[in-house]
């Protein structure tokens, strides 16, 4: 979303500087604003004091005039009845002060200044009559300057004890021409300004008075606070002495004004802006560190989809390799099962491909490898495919109806098809080729034996004088055991312990220390040693794998405890097939043996391969990861020539990866299978696995492994895989002629 506005705003050298200059335009917008309502705030509070002043002076100065016109009235009704008469006067003159808000007392005043009547609204502080005001300097001056000027005149402030200040109007009065005094008004200030000034709480707005340097009236106690006010002065008389007015808000209202709102705005705003940026900042981080990791898990397929490539195909004639026939023919004849149709698979293998290496170049050999493919193709159009088992070996499976018909027509066809001469530069070269047949599913029906079985058939078309085709015949196998008599061997085998491991030794290539060895098992029948490839898949078959398995582990974990008297205990790698990893005993059976001879569960490390995990992920995953608790280490066996998938390698905990032999063997000669290790090593360090490479029979394969960051190898260059006296032998550096390695 950022993103695409940064870019409409162009010109920014990165999203980063876009959210700077944003959140800094953004503070200083709203910096701006809480400044413009702070001043509009007091503006408007200005206005409103200057407004609530104005009405403040226009009243005083209306009730003013109110007071004097009454008092003028009085003396105008004293020049209408030529001189009044008391009692007269003093019934209006009580009245008046009765009526009139902050009239205190009336009085007149004769012509010499000498008090004559009074009419007081309270009883305390009225002068007596006699009273001579002109015995008082400042209100005699004020009398004789009304008489003179012919208009009221206001006196000084007085205060009277009770903390009232009071002020005289003087008002003089003339019966026709003769003057007679003056009506005399003492005027309660506060009551009077109180009574004119609306209450403090309603308008918002209060008052305060001061006459020369008396402070003669505060409302509301605020006199004197600091803040906005406005003052005006008011004088009403001839003299040149006035009042100052002055008119604040009350706190209430100064509150309202002088909200905190700008200041709040300001600090949000602020705030706002920097959780803007930051915001944004961490926004852009986590897109940055997304594109990165989109970047490493693109990197991570594209590793992944070139390993299943290259580990699926063959280098040189680009044709499918063993591993992918392997799962092919499995599919095939899962299909084949349930359709009821029939598979041949043919072993093809060029005569005298030694020869032709010798009489010409390796590179001419290897041409005429890649001429095969299309010669078979021209013969098996439809259903068939063709697999490189590698060297000079060819695969081919077909699967059609009647396939045992037309075979003799296949076979021939195959055979003259290769025959025909080939021209590579100036050379005509010929060769020719045997074929071995086998059947799924009355000849066999597992891949293994499938293979082998027309692997057997074809080494017989080699012995009949090469370039025939064979049939497997059951006869064939006269020399092999059959299946039935396998089992009853293998029983036998358990009970007489002929089954034992041998171990490879394993090696750091950096330092070149001997880590540990994996187990490898042999069958003692008949004084021979027998590798496992001529009996496992009928003891996987036949669920005896297990037991024969049970009784190595057990013994190597016995051997192992001589190996560890007394030394550092290093790494056992044991082999563990899908049939053994899904039996319910697993678990229980492997711990028991290894409590019992008190073997490190962090020594042992399980291999498996990505089939074995693949054939029940649910219960594979729950196995690995109580193996995984108990510390023991579980390494991908024959790695590349499976799936090679990396979210089998993210979902089940995998500490390590074994390059397969396979990959290993032409290493040095072949660029796509050094890439294969290299993609293989690169990906362990992502996903911090160790790597071992495997079937290691050279010192240049080693040196090249080393280069590429190969931690650990094994192999035939290293040891041959040993038993155990010559492992223990060579362990302890006793001595290193291991004569029964195998
Ligand atoms: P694997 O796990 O890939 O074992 C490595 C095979 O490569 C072994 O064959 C070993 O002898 C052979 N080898 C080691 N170094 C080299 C070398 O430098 N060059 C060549 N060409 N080969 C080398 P072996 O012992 O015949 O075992 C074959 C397979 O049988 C094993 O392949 C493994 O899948 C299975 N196997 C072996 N022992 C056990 C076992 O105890 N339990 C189970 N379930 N399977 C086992
Ligand atoms: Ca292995
Ligand atoms: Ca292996």
């Amino acid at each position: 979303m950022f993103e695409g506005f940064f870019k409409r705003l162009g010109g920014f050298k990165d999203s980063r500087s876009a959210a700077v200059l944003i959140s800094a335009v953004f503070v200083v917008v709203v910096l701006l604003a809480s400044v413009f309502i702070h001043q509009a705030q007091k503006n408007y509070l200005e206005r409103a004091i200057g407004v609530s002043a104005q009405n403040i002076e226009n009243t005083i100065t209306k009730k003013t005039f109110d007071i004097i016109g009454a008092i003028g009235r009085m003396g105008t009704r004293w020049q209408k009845n030529n001189g009044t008469i008391e009692q007269l006067w003093r019934h209006d003159a009580s009245q008046y002060v009765k009526d009139i808000d902050g009239v205190d007392v009336l009085m007149w005043i004769d012509s010499d200044g000498v008090l004559r009547w009074s009419e007081g609204r309270l009883s305390v502080n009225v002068p007596e009559s006699g009273f001579n005001f002109f015995q008082h300097g400042d209100l005699k001056e004020k009398l004789l300057l009304s008489r003179e000027s012919k208009r009221p005149e206001f006196s000084k402030v007085t205060k009277l004890p009770g903390d009232n200040y009071t002020i005289h109007v003087f008002y003089p009065i003339w019966n026709a021409d003769v003057f007679d005094g003056f009506i005399g008004a003492r005027l309660d200030i506060d009551v009077l300004l109180s009574s004119m000034i609306q209450p403090s709480d309603s308008s918002g707005f209060v008052l305060a008075a001061t006459a020369g340097e008396h402070k003669v009236f505060t409302a509301d106690g605020l006199y004197g606070i600091d803040g906005p006010q406005k003052t005006f002065t008011m004088n009403m008389d001839a003299d040149n002495e006035g009042w100052d007015f002055t008119v604040y808000p009350t706190t209430e209202v100064l509150s309202l004004f002088q909200s905190p709102l700008p200041l709040i705005m300001a600090l949000s705003g602020f705030l706002i802006g920097i959780l803007f940026y930051l915001t944004m900042n961490s926004r852009i981080k986590a897109k940055a560190s997304a594109k990165l990791l989109s970047k490493e898990i693109k990197r991570s397929q594209q590793m992944e989809s070139q390993i299943r490539h290259m580990s699926k195909h063959d280098a040189l004639t680009h044709l499918p390799n063993r591993s992918y026939l392997n799962i092919y023919l499995e599919n095939k004849i899962k299909e084949c099962e349930s359709s009821g149709q029939k598979i041949a698979v043919m072993y093809l293998n060029i005569d005298d491909f030694k020869q032709l290496n010798d009489v010409y170049t390796h590179q001419l050999a290897d041409e005429v490898l890649k001429i095969i493919p299309g010669r078979i193709n021209q013969v098996l159009k439809h259903n068939s495919m063709i697999a490189h088992m590698g060297g000079d070996e060819f695969v081919i499976c077909l699967s059609e109806n009647l396939i045992e018909e037309k075979m003799f027509i296949y076979a021939e066809d195959l055979l003259k098809n290769i025959r025909k001469p080939i021209s590579l530069g100036s050379e005509s070269i010929r060769i020719t080729a045997s074929i071995g047949v086998c059947y799924f599913p009355h000849q066999g029906h597992v891949v293994g034996e499938l293979i082998t079985k027309a692997e057997h058939a074809m080494n017989q078309a080699k012995q009949i004088g090469k370039d025939v085709y064979t049939i497997f015949d059951e006869s064939l196998e006269s020399s092999s055991l059959y299946k039935a008599e396998l089992i009853q061997a293998f029983n036998k085998g358990i009970d007489n312990n002929e089954f034992e491991m041998f171990f490879q030794p394993r090696y750091e290539i950096k330092s070149g220390d001997m880590v540990g060895a994996e187990a490898l098992l042999r069958w003692k029948k008949d004084g021979k040693f027998m590798s496992p490839d001529s009996f496992l898949d009928v003891a996987e078959d036949s669920g005896l794998i297990v037991s024969i398995c049970n009784s190595a582990f057990n013994k190597a974990f016995e051997q192992y405890q001589q190996l560890f008297n007394g030394n550092p205990p290093i790494m056992l790698a044991i082999n563990v097939s899908a049939k053994q990893l899904a039996h319910p005993d697993f678990l229980n059976d492997l711990f028991s043996m290894m409590e019992a001879h008190h073997f490190p569960s962090e020594m042992l490390e399980v291999e498996l391969t990505e089939q074995t995990l693949i054939e029940n992920y649910e219960s594979s995953l729950a196995t690995l990861n109580a193996l995984s608790s108990a510390e023991v280490k579980i390494a991908l066996d024959d790695f590349g020539t499976g799936y090679s998938s990396l979210s089998y390698l993210k979902n089940f905990p995998v500490n390590v990866l074994k390059i397969d032999k396979s990959f290993v063997k032409d290493i040095h000669k072949n660029e796509s299978d050094l890439e294969l290790a290299k993609a293989i090593i690169a990906m362990g360090k992502s996903l911090k696995m160790e790597v071992v490479a495997e079937g290691v029979e050279e010192q240049k394969q080693l040196q090249i492994l080393a280069n590429e960051g190969c931690q650990q190898a094994q192999g035939f260059y290293l040891n041959k895989p040993l038993p155990f006296a010559d492992f223990y032998k060579l362990f302890n550096h006793i001595d290193n002629s291991a004569d029964q390695s195998y």
